[in-house]
């Protein structure tokens, strides 16, 4: 087995409060809704589908096909938070959660409790949307994060005799079903695999499954799938209407796209495959340049869960913008940066990351949005039926609940996305505090860095240890003035495709600093219903007016995009800088009862607006919520 890939630990003011908050209670909470014993939530039953089928426990399977991916992800999130507070009460309840895998893993290797309990007899009968290998990726997933927190291999081993047998089933041999998951995500979950044991089965298995799509008919010629007239759940759903390097566009369910290109540029990185990054690299223009909210949430339509199917299509108040598939646009960012370092990727992977995932969890860890609209009025949202999908406020759980585990994992393993290494060139991607081992061809390197991020830009790098290197830091495209020093004396910025280069010893001090003020963003007018409109960025953060700062009616303000946005701290949500933008306001009050139109300029009084960080909206109760904001 490889020595784990290092993980940041985070220890600034912003990641460091949501992490001990998920470590303190977010895992126990999501236990306590994993064993349906949290008043209020939805019903999981994930833990008791997994005793039943391990003969443990007496009853019927509950829940969807893909209820395991639910402890799954708990169990990744889990083994993350041992890295900040390894709490023995935790390992000996993951050991007992590995135990009762154990005993449901059938003899064959196969581990699947809906297809155990419920239709044994229907196993890989549904490879479109039975969700076997998607729950098996997850469950490696978290087998590789157990074995990074703990170095035991006992779920992996599991896993190891599962992807066995899956070997024996998939494939192009006689009587082996040449086909691919309906829902990717094992095929990043395989390249993980393959990273931390060196074994090739679990690259080839992922590179087949990559190549197989829209390649071989798989289950797109089960009898009935072409029949079928769901509108928007043809081949393109599942990704599968083209090889994926024929792909010009991201197609179908949003989050099955983010996970099928976080596979692929795992598979061009790990097999050199040009074909392949370059498909990647047309896929992620085509999402970031036209199907993208500001926010990095993709899939804006409902119905499939999906991209639109033009570009430019974002409506900010029926957005879909599941959790999930900003989540996968993270994971995707991530993975483009291991194979080539380009800051754009890094860009959107910290916007979406402070912003599009965030907003799906509350400030106290325990509520959760599915949907991240980017402009809501609650009495609207709870009646128009095409609003049926936003809540306006976070809930407990969902009945598919693959977004608080994944969002929970996502934040207690934001330590993975600070470093890409390639031998002993270190790029640091993210600027938040924390610290790093990092192990160079001469030794391992201990790196402490002091941030302020996301409310001043820049940081302090401390580098003890062994070794040496090359750090790469990224300029943030926001980022002003960027200045780098190295023990004090000023450094020559000569940025390569985002990222300055300064070589590190121990006993070095490495300052970067930048300004990033507030600034107005102005959205191409092919979005229709954000034309003429602008939001407001501070560095990574998008900012959103809520009624709770300001009045109903925000529709009404116009914001003067030529003036100064002022900048405060305030005391809230464990402080924040918020942001008040100058303008004027429709005069509401003067309209009569039952006056719906009238003639005459409108009268206008001067007025201001203030806003907080998107992620953080709706934590204090219901009201009118928009990112983007009318001009003058
Ligand atoms: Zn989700």
């Amino acid at each position: 087995m490889k020595k784990q890939t290092f993980v940041a630990l985070m220890n600034d003011s912003f990641w460091r409060p949501k992490i001990d908050l998920f470590a303190a209670e977010g895992i126990a909470y999501q236990w306590r809704v994993l064993n349906d014993a949290e008043p209020g939530a939805a019903k999981s039953h994930s833990v008791r589908n997994f005793k039943i089928a391990a003969g443990l426990a007496e009853g019927e399977h509950y829940g969807k096909v893909f209820q395991d991916s639910d402890l799954a992800k708990w169990i990744e999130a889990a083994s993350y938070s041992l890295f900040y507070h390894d709490s023995p009460q935790l390992r000996s309840r993951l050991e007992e959660v590995i135990g009762i895998l154990e005993k449901a893993q059938q003899s064959d290797g196969y581990l699947n409790t809906y297809y155990t309990i419920k239709e044994p007899e229907n196993r890989f009968k549904n490879i479109e949307n039975g969700h076997e290998l998607y729950c098996a990726g997850h469950m490696l997933e978290a087998a590789v994060a157990y074995y990074d927190a703990t170095g035991s291999s006992r779920l992996l081993n599991i896993l190891s005799r599962e992807v066995d047998y899956f070997l024996s089933i998939f494939g192009k041999n006689a009587g082996q079903l040449d086909t691919y998951p309906g829902h990717e995500e094992i095929e990043l979950a395989l390249a993980k695999a393959f990273e931390r044991t060196g074994d090739e089965k679990y690259l080839d298995l992922a590179e087949y499954f990559i190549n197989s799509r829209g390649v071989v008919p798989g289950f797109l010629a089960e009898p009935g799938f072409l029949s079928r007239k769901e509108r928007f759940r043809g081949s393109d759903y599942y990704q599968a209407h083209a090889p994926i390097r024929e792909q010009m566009t991201a197609e179908g369910h949003a989050v099955r796209a983010m996970y099928l290109f976080s596979g692929a540029a795992e598979v061009a990185r790990l097999k050199n495959d040009d074909s392949l990054r370059q498909a990647l690299y047309r896929l992620w223009d085509n999402v970031t340049g036209k199907r993208m909210y500001v926010t990095g949430s993709v899939g804006s339509l409902k119905d499939g869960e999906r991209f639109s199917l033009v570009d430019y299509d974002l409506p900010p108040d029926i957005a879909y913008a599941e959790t999930c598939a900003a989540i996968g646009l993270a994971m995707w960012a991530y993975r483009m940066l291991k194979d080539r370092p380009e800051a754009r990727f890094a860009d959107i992977m910290e916007r979406v990351l402070y912003n599009g995932v965030l907003s799906g969890v509350s400030h106290d860890g325990r509520h959760y949005f599915y949907v991240n609209p980017l402009k809501i009025k609650p009495a609207v949202a709870k009646t128009r039926p095409e609003s049926e999908h936003v809540k306006p406020s976070r809930v407990k759980w969902f009945g598919t609940a693959c977004c608080p585990p994944n969002v929970m994992r996502t934040v207690l393993g934001i330590g993975s996305y600070v470093y890409t290494q390639k031998d002993d060139d270190i790029y640091m991607h993210l600027y938040a505090g924390h610290s790093a081992q990092i192990m160079t061809a001469r030794g391992e390197l201990q790196l402490s860095v002091c941030s302020e991020m996301p409310w001043k830009g820049g940081m302090q790098m401390r580098v003890s240890g062994e070794g040496s290197g090359r750090l790469w830091l990224r300029v943030p495209d926001y980022a002003r003035g960027f200045a780098l020093s190295k023990n004090g004396n000023d450094e020559n910025i000569q940025a390569v495709n985002g990222y300055v280069p300064v070589d590190i010893a121990p006993g070095d001090v490495i300052e970067a600093a930048f300004s990033m003020e507030a600034q107005f963003v102005h959205a191409n007018p092919n979005v229709d219903e954000i034309a003429c409109k602008a939001a407001v960025l501070r560095g990574p953060l998008v900012y959103c007016a809520e009624e709770a700062d300001n009045f109903p009616l925000l529709s009404s303000f116009r914001a003067d995009a030529k003036t100064h946005i002022s900048e405060e701290k305030a005391n809230l949500f464990g402080g924040i800088v918020r942001l008040t933008v100058q303008g004027d306001l429709y005069d509401a009050i003067s309209w009569g009862e039952g006056e719906l139109y009238r003639t005459g300029a409108p009268k206008r009084i001067p007025a201001q607006l203030h806003m907080i960080p998107y992620s953080l909206w709706n934590n204090r109760g219901e009201g009118e919520m928009a990112v983007w904001l009318n001009i003058i």
